[in-house]
């Protein structure tokens, strides 16, 4: 059993950006023990009045698509601008729950030397549709440690696109040139969330392919209706490998920043995302209620083969359950 520091521990090796104190504040939070619950309330209570300053990114692409490398440069040239950058990754690979992954280091493993940067793999085991089921919580986390940027890396698996959309500021969309065309399909809904698209490997050979992706891409673009930001979504090349694209990448993403700031649209869309928190928040806290609760325990397995056989339908079934817990 790992043992827990105090509240005060926690919060000033955080603040402190002590990162022992704050890897282990968010395994914490991500804790689904009903013992840790309190205390994990308090930390972030306490550390929320430091939270809240950061940019924050999301970033998305198919695997293969380079992300890792990828990230692994924009972050090198970000802590080379004098940025402190956290990275919270989903550990697809990994099914155990809490703690740190060390396998995953190897991914980003220049970026995990920096002493400006910080990375964060969650296991999958504890995600939602591949996003940590407290990233949020983690964000705020680091940010209260002094990380002016917080990378969230989605898998790329559907669902998390739009999961990490709603807590992100921005959100990057990294695109391979010459990509079949069912994947365009898929990455449709997917293009209408980003703020950016960025073609990937746009180096050697490749590199003219990713100029004509790149006009191809800022065409269909120009098809989606505008986005709520009043931002037109725009398409870079990059190439992680020879570090090219990166600083006119985090050039716009700072003309982005700039322009939702002026315009408001920055604030209240984090206002918004505020109130979705908080609804995630509950619908979270009463399923993981529910679930505990002895009788439904005891009730479920039964349940679940009786509609899977098609002996009760669901909708009885559902009601039943829930009358159990809400007695
Ligand atoms: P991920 O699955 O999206 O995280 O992709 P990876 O970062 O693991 O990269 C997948 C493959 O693409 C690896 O073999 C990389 O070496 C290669 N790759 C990544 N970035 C670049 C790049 O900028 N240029 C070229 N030519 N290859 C790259």
């Amino acid at each position: 059993m790992r043992q827990r520091l105090s509240v005060e521990a926690y919060v000033a090796g955080v603040l402190a950006a002590d990162r022992v104190v704050l890897s282990r504040a968010i395994t914490l939070v991500e804790s689904q023990l009903p013992a840790d619950q309190p205390l994990a309330q308090e930390v972030l209570e306490r550390v929320l009045p430091h939270a809240g300053r950061s940019l924050r990114l999301g970033i998305t692409g198919v695997p293969g698509v380079g992300k890792s490398t990828f990230i692994e440069a924009f972050g090198k040239y970000l802590t080379g601008q004098g940025k402190r950058l956290a990275v919270l990754t989903v550990d697809p690979s990994s099914q155990r729950s809490g703690g740190s992954i060390l396998g995953d280091k190897t991914r980003m493993e220049e970026l995990a030397h920096d002493p400006r940067a910080y990375i964060r793999p969650s296991a999958a085991g504890t995600s939602l549709g591949g996003v940590a089921r407290r990233t949020r919580e983690a964000m705020l986390l680091c940010e209260a440690a002094g990380f002016e940027i917080i990378l969230v890396e989605t898998v790329g698996v559907g669902q998390s696109e739009t999961v990490v959309r709603g807590m992100v500021d921005f959100f990057l969309l990294l695109m391979l040139a010459g990509a079949g065309d069912e994947l365009q399909g898929i990455k449709r809904g997917i293009m209408e969330m980003a703020d950016a698209v960025a073609i990937t490997k746009a180096d050697g050979p490749l590199a003219a392919e990713a100029r004509r992706a790149q006009a191809e891409y800022q065409n269909a673009l120009h098809l989606f209706p505008p986005a709520a930001s009043g931002w037109v979504p725009q398409v870079l090349t990059c190439s992680a490998l020879e570090r090219t694209g990166l600083a006119e990448l985090w050039h716009l993403i700072q003309k982005y920043h700039q322009s939702t700031l002026q315009t408001g649209y920055f604030e209240q869309n984090r206002r918004a995302q505020a109130l979705d928190w908080m609804h995630d928040y509950i619908r979270q806290a009463l399923e993981e209620r529910f679930r505990r609760h002895p009788e439904v325990l005891r009730q479920l397995p039964a349940t679940e083969k009786a509609v899977q056989q098609g002996h009760e339908l669901p909708l009885a079934a559902a009601r039943r359950l829930l009358a159990l817990f809400l007695k």
